[in-house]
């Protein structure tokens, strides 16, 4: 069987970037908190852990006075940053550059539209840090559009006004298609919207390649964390081209009897799943 592992995968810049800020900081000063899990990869926790990594969430921070609290690379919303002042704790902010542009760019868009009666709409998954630290930068005020059924319910209930301005963003790890697919429905009814396609360019680029990655495979095994939604979303896309995809978490999790000998095993991951964990899986299935 050979064994191969996606050029493409691994954590993207910004997950990595916010790994490597920690890593170096525990190198220096052995412990550092971690406001919300820094990936959504408990084998990556765990390993950080180890190095001294604590994770905290909003109500452990008046506890922390005077210590060190990273903002991960999906950012926060403006009320965490005065929380943190309230608390007296100093921010490593690692809010991933490309975030932290889509979070001005709807700022300034929210400020325009709101004088003019209109809507930020923002396609992504509601309650998830990124679009909490999204819907921040409008007060609260962005309707967070998950799917097409839901476009549709807050289209016919009224939640959604197409007769009034819009602004349609998107979270940065969102499916590019599902969004082409929101924008186009909402052209149909709006007389006047704004389309911002602010998937992220190492999402969108890895959605063509991985598909040529696993169709190009006999067998797919997808690493990531339960937790992560660009996870879900890159398995999907997996499976959708290759039937035999299988997620796991760790090599633990391969299920018996998938491999036949003649099989080419592909093994990809998500934005936030490591190089090596990647090659461990690999490791793994060489072994088998
Ligand atoms: S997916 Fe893109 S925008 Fe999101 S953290 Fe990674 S590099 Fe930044």
């Amino acid at each position: 069987m050979r064994v191969l592992i996606d050029s493409g995968s691994g954590c993207c810049n910004g997950v990595g970037r916010a790994i490597s800020t920690a890593e170096h900081y525990l190198a220096e000063h052995g412990e550092l908190f971690s406001l919300g899990a820094i990936v959504h990869n408990d084998a990556e926790i765990q390993r950080l852990s180890e190095l001294g990594l604590r994770t905290v969430g909003y109500d452990g921070l008046p506890s922390l006075r005077g210590a060190t609290v990273l903002i991960r690379a999906h950012g926060e919303p403006p009320s965490t940053y005065a929380l943190a002042r309230e608390a007296g704790v100093s921010l490593i902010d690692c809010t991933c550059p490309v975030v932290l542009a889509l979070q001005r760019k709807i700022a300034a868009e929210y400020s325009g539209l709101s004088a003019r009666g209109g809507t930020v709409l923002i396609f992504g998954k509601r309650g998830h840090a990124e679009v909490n630290g999204l819907v921040g930068q409008t007060d609260g005020h962005a309707v967070v559009v998950e799917s097409m059924a839901d476009l549709e319910e807050k289209l016919r209930t009224g939640v959604i006004d197409p007769s009034r301005p819009l602004a349609l963003f998107s979270q940065t790890t969102k499916d590019p298609e599902e969004f082409a697919a929101l924008a186009d429905r909402l052209r149909q009814d709006a007389g006047n919207l704004e389309i911002f396609n602010t998937i992220c360019r190492h999402v969108s680029s890895r959605h063509k390649a991985l598909k040529e990655f696993a169709s190009a495979c006999s067998v797919i095994i997808f690493v990531c964390g339960r937790e992560s939604s660009n996870g879900k979303v890159l398995f999907e896309l997996c499976r959708s081209v290759n039937p035999r995809s299988y997620k796991v978490e760790s090599a633990d999790e391969l299920p018996d009897g998938i491999f036949r000998p003649d099989d080419t095993a592909g093994i990809c991951g998500a934005t936030s799943t490591t190089r090596w964990q990647l090659e461990k899986v690999a490791e793994a299935i060489s072994r088998l």
